[in-house]
């Protein structure tokens, strides 16, 4: 899955960046804070 998220979940900037080797990995500029975003599936849990 290759999807980029527009906002940092944290402090809500769009100063964000791929980072490190697992795919969904964000790097946020404004924050100083890595974060990894995953699947959670369809439809209603
Ligand atoms: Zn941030």
């Amino acid at each position: 899955m290759r999807a980029a998220p527009f906002y940092c979940p944290y402090c809500g900037e769009t100063d964000l960046e791929p980072n490190g080797d697992e795919a969904g990995g964000f790097y946020c500029n404004s924050c100083d804070r890595r974060f990894i975003l995953a699947f959670g599936g369809i439809g209603e849990e």
